[in-house]
């Protein structure tokens, strides 16, 4: 017969899945000798159990029944004994704290009778009737799902009455009162009576434990969270203590240390002659935790001791919640707790500073995302600054900007360069352009998964939403602040995406110091802070298999990329180059009617080409540089067909021959598919002169390099290819003009060639493929749209919010490598591709390649490198480091 129920000595803190985290934690507590209330914990198996079979397994009563007997045995009391009550607590409480389960209901026990019983052991009247009258309202609340406003209301109806501000001046006589209305409410709205029976009540929470697994704020909460619906909840039955039996009696809570920097020092509130919830309720002011030093000396010894114990213990930040009953204490919850980013940092290195934990566990501790929250610019608001709002932080970074209120603003302000924030009730498609167009995005409603705050976090752009404060009325153009505060159109905000703070006018934006260190521009040693990330990126530098390179097309940005650790560039866009000016001699090469005026446009383009080049190559040198071959496809050098059309039907015969021809192109080259039309490798094979004219730039750049004694490692790759064909016939092209241009120059670099992966063909022929490509590069982004089939641009503003809302995933799959899917085919790519060519030198140069759990997917499947964008090249680094710390470790296990 399986065991559903543990003892708090029998279980430890190893035991999250089955007995939750509060459960775990409080049998952990109790076997390292703190004083904990006895108490038992239903396994989440049970949990599992009742929400299958809509009933509880059988053998549940009995053990909880056994258990059951053990604590009164402990406590010497019985369960709602009338003479001698025992009370408990049943609380919820599964592997990862969640809002939205089951509120905990104390005083379990008390019914009629013990209530008297209670009065007369604890010789206050007035305690035993406030602590029936707060189990009547949880239960009421939680268990019965009676609306909490009823019970308030009576409540405060009965302070008023009374004329008293505070629920502690009310005498036992009120409370009496109150218990009766309060037992009116349960039978209106409940349809039925308070239970009397101390295990009836104890049994009809446990259950609702288990049904608020599901409650709707759960499910939610576990899809955004991506916390597994399966899991089920844990519940503890606790013996109660009293913090509420006068004023040396009080409940508090407390960090070990600060959350926000590390420090450590005594941080927490305290609230004299109180039950747990009050704390968090804010029904009184609590006060600081150093004054129970001053209100009780013994205890407050007791308590510093005790935290010292937990750190050295769980060797972390731990929170708590305590209780003093008559100047006894009792701890009734402890935990690993949240911190900040620059917190995580701090502590880390703290600990191994005080021989806690070593390097690697320190890696372990933080992450990519918190290192990436520590390079976002931040404001500067040691000046005046006025704050108008706090909402949620839904897509960090610091925006700037003059209030718009529609898109089609934002566009048009834009384009005239100024720098806008888009501000809406809540977004949807059409605000698309706008979004893009501006610096951050600000909506007065929804939350994490709202459409502004996925469609922000997938264009990195800064968000604040949910900001129910501001009264946004886009029709007026203008939106209302508490205390009266009107922003119209125009108005400058500051919107801080990392926090979720919006302020009036314009906050000064600088540089994180953690960027300026990476920089180079500050030492590691002037501040804490940047000295624990320096410390923490070393140790995982060392550990990393994974290579870091960054995807750059330009000299600033390729050695940007190196002073942030990248050892090599993924991917060169050389597309990016034909902009600007030089899109008119793209445009002659694809009007050229004849051989001569292509070859001439070619020529044109060459020796810009090779600047490029060598800019990149100088600043990457002995560093491996991946140039991709052109990949769009040629309209997008050309006008918008539209736009062209009306012109030249405008002009009419006055339309120069230059349109017309120009127009005839774009007719002849339009394609109803673009991403899947004439571009890659297709455009390379199927334009003359293209590949040579690209491919002789990037030797003859290397050439000149070489020659005055530097050491350029330029690779060429083939975009797009989906058959070893055309891998076969661009490389024997390359080659040719390689091997002029090392005949001409009398330098004979050795450029590989090599291919990107990104048609699910090519990942399934990868074989084939590697006998012709040198290397590969996973391009993750062409690869998710075609094995999704859906194109990034099309989906992420028009469906994925609604998607994420049905989980249907939990992440954008352009956010985090869909592992099961496009995952699938880079592992059997990659495999099959070592097959045929042992040693292949595989990378990815997708934006995945700087999203941490992608990393840890790369590395897992034995790629070389990642490559991403040089501001996730530290991400990538610290993710790589802790995901080769953490293999190693499983492999010695
Ligand atoms: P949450 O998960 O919301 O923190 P808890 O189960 O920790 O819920 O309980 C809510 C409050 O009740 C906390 O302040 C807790 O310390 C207090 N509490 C829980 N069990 C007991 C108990 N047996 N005796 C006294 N206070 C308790
Ligand atoms: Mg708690
Ligand atoms: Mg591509």
């Amino acid at each position: 017969m399986p065991k559903f129920v543990y003892d708090f000595t029998e279980g430890n803190k190893d035991l999250k899945d089955l007995l939750g985290g509060k459960g775990a934690n409080l049998a952990e507590m109790t076997n390292i000798g703190l004083p904990v209330p006895p108490g038992f914990t239903i396994t989440t198996d049970a949990c599992r159990y009742y929400l299958t079979h809509g009933r509880t397994p059988e053998g549940l009563d009995n053990e909880v029944a056994a258990h059951l007997e053990d604590l009164e045995q402990a406590m010497g009391r019985k369960l709602g004994d009338p003479g001698d009550p025992l009370l408990v607590s049943v609380r919820s409480g599964a592997k990862f704290s969640m809002p939205g389960m089951m509120e905990t209901v104390l005083n379990i026990g008390l019914s009629d009778e013990s209530v008297l019983g209670l009065a007369k052991q604890s010789g206050n009247e007035r305690f035993a009737w406030d602590a029936y009258r707060r189990l009547i309202q949880m239960f009421g609340k939680t268990v019965l799902g009676i609306d909490g406003e009823h019970f308030e209301d009576a409540l405060d109806g009965a302070k008023q009455a009374k004329g008293v501000a505070s629920d502690t001046q009310l005498t036992a006589e009120d409370l009496k009162a109150l218990v009766s209305a309060f037992k009116e409410i349960v039978a209106e709205h409940a349809k039925r009576d308070f239970p009397q029976d101390p295990r009836d009540q104890m049994d009809l929470a446990i259950k609702a434990v288990f049904e608020s697994w599901n409650a709707d704020r759960a499910i939610l909460y576990r899809r955004q969270e991506r916390i597994p619906a399966d899991l089920g909840t844990a519940v503890n039955v606790v013996a109660m203590v009293f913090g509420n039996l006068g004023d040396d009696s009080g409940t508090g809570v407390a960090f070990t240390r600060d959350p926000g920097t590390g420090a450590q020092g005594v941080y927490g509130d305290y609230l004299q002659n109180a039950q747990g919830e009050d704390v968090v309720a804010g029904i009184r002011n609590t006060v600081p935790l150093q004054d129970l030093e001053r209100l009780d000396k013994a205890s407050y010894d007791q308590l510093m001791q005790i935290m010292r114990t937990l750190e050295n213990h769980y060797k972390d930040l731990c929170d708590i919640e305590f209780t003093i009953e008559r100047g006894k204490l009792w701890m009734l919850q402890t935990r690993v707790g949240k911190r900040t980013a620059a917190a995580a940092f701090r502590i880390a290195i703290q600990l191994v500073d005080q021989g806690l934990i070593d390097m690697d566990e320190a890696v372990n501790r933080v992450s990519g995302d918190e290192l990436a929250r520590l390079m976002f610019p931040r404001f500067d608001v040691s000046g005046d600054v006025t704050r108008i709002a706090k909402a949620i932080s839904a897509s960090p970074g610091a925006a700037v900007g003059k209030v718009v209120f529609d898109s089609a603003a934002a566009v048009a302000w834009a384009d005239r360069g100024e720098r806008v924030i888009l501000v809406r009730r809540e977004t949807n498609p059409d605000d698309l352009p706008g979004m893009i167009a501006a610096q951050g995005v600000l909506t007065s409603r929804g939350g994490k998964t709202s459409h502004a705050a996925v469609v922000a976090r997938g264009m990195g752009k800064t968000c604040v939403c949910g900001a129910d404060e501001l009264t946004v009325d886009t029709r007026g153009k203008k939106f209302t602040a508490p205390g009266g505060v009107v922003v119209s159109e125009g108005d400058v905000i500051s919107i801080d995406g990392t926090s979720g703070v919006v302020y009036l006018g314009e906050v000064p934006v600088v540089a994180s110091n953690v960027v300026q260190y990476f920089e180079g521009t500050l030492a590691p040693d002037n501040d804490e802070l940047v000295a624990a990330v320096h410390r923490i990126m070393t140790r995982a530098d060392e550990a990393r298999r994974l290579g870091v390179h960054a995807n750059a097309d330009n000299g600033p940005d390729c050695a940007r990329a190196r002073r942030f650790g990248a050892t090599g560039v993924g991917l060169v866009r050389t597309e990016h180059m034909f902009l600007g000016e030089r899109r008119q001699l793209v445009e002659r090469l694809i009007l050229a009617g004849t051989d001569e005026q292509r070859q001439a446009a070619l020529d044109a383009l060459e020796p810009l080409q090779r600047g490029d080049f060598e800019e990149i190559l100088e600043a990457m040198d002995g560093y491996p540089v991946t140039i991709r071959l052109i990949d769009p496809p040629l309209h997008e050098f050309l006008p918008d067909l539209t736009d062209l059309s009306v012109k030249v039907a405008l002009a009419g015969d006055d339309a120069t021959e230059h349109d017309r021809q120009l127009l005839e192109a774009v007719r002849r080259l339009h394609e109803q598919n673009p991403m899947l039309g004439l571009r890659g490798v297709r455009l390379v094979l199927l334009i003359p002169g293209l590949l040579d004219m690209q491919v002789r730039a990037i030797a003859a750049a290397a050439a000149e390099l070489t020659k005055a004694g530097r050491d350029p490692r330029p690779e060429i790759m083939i975009p797009l290819t989906a058959t070893v064909q055309e891998m076969e016939i661009s490389r024997e092209r390359a080659e040719k003009v390689l091997q002029a241009v090392a005949a001409e120059t009398g330098v004979h670099d050795e450029i590989p060639i090599g291919t990107m992966i990104e048609v699910p063909r090519a990942a399934l022929t990868a074989g084939e493929i590697a006998r012709s490509a040198e290397f590969f590069s996973f391009g993750t982004n062409d690869l998710t749209q075609m094995t999704w089939g859906f194109s990034r641009d099309d989906v992420e503003g028009a469906f994925f919010s609604p998607y994420i809302d049905m989980g249907i995933f939990g992440v954008s799959p352009f956010e985090t490598i869909d592992a099961d899917g496009v995952g699938r085919l880079v592992r059997i790519a990659t495999e099959e591709g070592r097959a045929t060519r042992p040693g292949l030198h595989i990378g990815v140069c997708g934006e995945h390649g700087g999203d941490p759990a992608s990393v840890w997917f790369f590395n897992e499947v034995g790629l070389d490198y990642v490559s991403c964008s040089p501001f996730r090249v530290p991400i990538a680094r610290l993710e790589a480091g802790r995901a080769a710390i953490v293999s190693a470790g499983s492999d010695t296990r």
